[in-house]
């Protein structure tokens, strides 16, 4: 088996290492990573600067592009054909909308796209030290999650509780739940006096929401959430059709219901 790498904390992290060490158990790692750390620039293309690979090992190339990027030109240009994709394992939690946001994320959700099975691993807590005290509990909870995925198909995202909550719970299939950061902007000035911001608030509240990725890391479960990337929002395609008619506009086409298997 193939197995193809990246994260967005870049191709120096301590959670890709580990990964990579772990996965070359399961088959023969190939690793395309950020440069640099990229973290919440969610499912970013470059398109208006050239990218270049750099080879720093055998098998390990780094980026300066996004880890959609990266994984675009693993599966184009250098047609490493996985059979799986693995992205992280990311310090920090993707719990809930940071799905959104996630660098990680998108890198299983590309891989996913283009028809590989993924997976995206995040260890909620960000020390690169505790990541890498993750490495022995790793081998057998690939033992069970590689598999899975491989017949499953599509993305799964998945977050580990803190290792030092170990040993966990077990592991929740979960949908995603909510979680909301404190909204808090610093304004600093800057060496000659301008203004600059920083956003991104710290203090997180996740509703307790049964089910969630959320409930679960709570739980001390690894949270496993299958993603598809069908944002539409079905509930409302016949409400939007109804006020368009109803505000003059009546639509040609009304979406239809989704395909059950997407
Ligand atoms: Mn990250």
């Amino acid at each position: 088996m193939r197995i193809l790498l990246t994260n967005d904390d870049g191709i120096h992290a301590t959670g890709i290492a580990v990964l990579a060490r772990v996965a070359e158990r399961f088959g023969e790692v190939w690793v395309v990573a950020p440069d640099t750390e990229r973290s919440g620039v969610s499912h970013a293309i470059t398109l208006f600067k050239p990218l270049r690979l750099k080879q720093i090992q055998p098998r390990w190339f780094a980026c300066d592009g996004t880890p959609t990027d990266c994984i675009y030109l693993a599966l184009h240009q250098m047609q490493i054909a996985p059979d799986l994709v693995l992205s992280g394992v990311n310090a920090g939690p993707n719990l809930a909308h940071d799905v959104l946001y996630s660098g990680t994320v998108s890198g299983a959700l590309e891989g996913a796209h283009w028809g590989v099975p993924s997976l995206a691993i995040s260890h909620c807590n960000s020390k690169e030290t505790d990541i890498a005290a993750l490495e022995p509990m790793l081998g057998e909870i690939l033992t069970t999650l590689l598999p899975t995925a491989l017949e499953l198909g599509g993305a799964l995202n998945v977050n580990l509780p803190s290792v030092h909550r170990a040993p966990y719970a077990g592991i929740a299939v979960t949908s995603l739940g909510r979680r909301y950061y404190s909204n808090e902007v610093i304004e600093r000035n800057d060496p000659r006096g301008q203004p600059y911001y920083w956003i991104g608030g710290a203090k997180v509240t996740m509703p307790d929401l049964e089910g969630s990725d959320c409930n679960a890391i709570r739980d001390n479960l690894i949270s496993v959430t299958p993603l598809g990337d069908d944002l539409t929002r079905h509930a409302s395609v016949s409400r939007a059709a109804e006020l368009l008619a109803h505000h003059g506009m009546r639509p040609a086409t009304t979406a239809s219901a989704p395909d059950p298997g997407a």
